[in-house]
């Protein structure tokens, strides 16, 4: 055993990436769950909590908790910038050559982190779990939900059943240096699929929340579609909003051609008017105006973009870090 250790000094080999906002129930029996797992493994380790602005006790309990475990690492952000800021802040803070990310609250169960570490060693670079008996209220477990998965595995062509989970394992090289804007975080499994990593899914344990609230409401559905839609377009560089956009747009040129057509053909011939039957009309603005916001959303989402990454910005602000070599 000490031999294992001294071999392994500077190498850590597993990067656990725990993101917290207001979960100060949650941290003294998440720090013992973990460290009895990753204890047990033998394999050198570290957890790194990135306290995403909370406004509870968190960051001192998180203190207290790396006093005790050298392995216990925090980032501490400025602000609250959401999950998958803290995830790329525990991604880039990282020095392990595998990376697993987590919930705070207990709902995923450290228990699994070796069967997913088993699953990397059979070759694959990304094991995606998938929360197959989910916990959470009747509400999120819908059949909107579902049907948010299914639209993104057709849209993504990569096919998992449950983006959403958290507990996840990646091998380093698929996922430094990776930028994640919105609610991005839980489409690492299709970048990495699309920059040729081996991707798999094994179900996981999933428990309901003990403590303290999900920081989430159903919102969160729609914005992961808008999101996925710009991955799809900006992401990939394969498809060009043009061919996308443009293809709409002649078929709606060319159905406006035709309509045209049609209610001077009504005008002349049949002596009718299409002023007494608006409803198409209507429908085709509402679609056409719908189809314009979005491309003008996505056009927008380009020009924010290209600005913070012409200034080099990082999309978060870190006050301080504990138990990191650069500190
Ligand atoms: N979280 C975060 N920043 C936020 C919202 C959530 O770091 O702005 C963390 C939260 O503390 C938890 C994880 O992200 O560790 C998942 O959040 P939650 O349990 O509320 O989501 P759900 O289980 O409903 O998906
Ligand atoms: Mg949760």
């Amino acid at each position: 055993m000490a031999q294992a250790v001294s071999q392994t000094v500077n190498l850590t080999e597993l990067s656990v990436i725990v993101p917290i906002y207001n979960e100060e129930e949650s941290i003294k029996p998440l720090c013992e769950r973990l460290l009895s797992v990753l204890d047990e493994m033998g394999k050198p380790f570290e957890v790194i909590f990135v306290n995403d602005g909370s406004s509870d006790n968190s960051f001192s309990l998180l203190q207290d908790a790396a006093k005790e475990r050298i392995e216990l690492k925090i980032v501490n952000f400025r602000r609250n910038y959401g999950q998958t800021a803290a995830t790329m802040a525990g991604i880039d803070h990282a020095s392990g050559e595998v990376i697993i990310p987590i919930d705070a609250d207990l709902q995923n169960d450290p228990a699994d982190i070796p069967k997913l570490l088993g699953k990397l060693a059979e070759g694959y670079d990304v094991v995606s779990g998938w929360r197959k008996d989910r916990q959470d209220a009747a509400i999120r477990r819908n059949f909107v939900s579902r049907l948010a998965n299914r639209l993104i595995s057709k849209i993504s062509g990569v096919h998992l059943h449950d983006y959403g989970c958290t507990l996840k394992a990646y091998k380093k090289d698929v996922v430094k240096g990776i930028r994640l804007y919105g609610e991005m975080h839980r489409f690492i499994p299709i970048y990495a699929t699309w920059m040729g990593a081996k991707v798999c899914e094994i179900p996981v344990q999933h428990h309901a929340r003990q403590f303290g609230q999900s920081k989430y409401g159903l919102e969160r559905i729609a914005k992961v579609l808008l999101d996925l839609m710009v991955v799809k377009f900006l992401d990939r560089h394969m498809v060009k909003p043009i061919y996308v956009f443009g293809g709409i747009g002649l078929v709606s040129f060319f159905a406006s051609f035709l309509s045209t057509i049609w209610m001077l053909w009504l005008k002349f011939f049949e002596n009718t008017s299409m002023i007494q039957t608006p409803l198409p009309l209507v429908v085709t603005m509402t679609f056409l105006v719908g189809v314009m916001c979005i491309l003008l959303g996505l056009l927008a989402e380009m020009i924010v973009r290209t600005y913070f990454e012409s200034q080099g910005r990082s999309p978060y602000l870190v006050k301080e870090t504990v138990n990191m070599e650069q500190e």
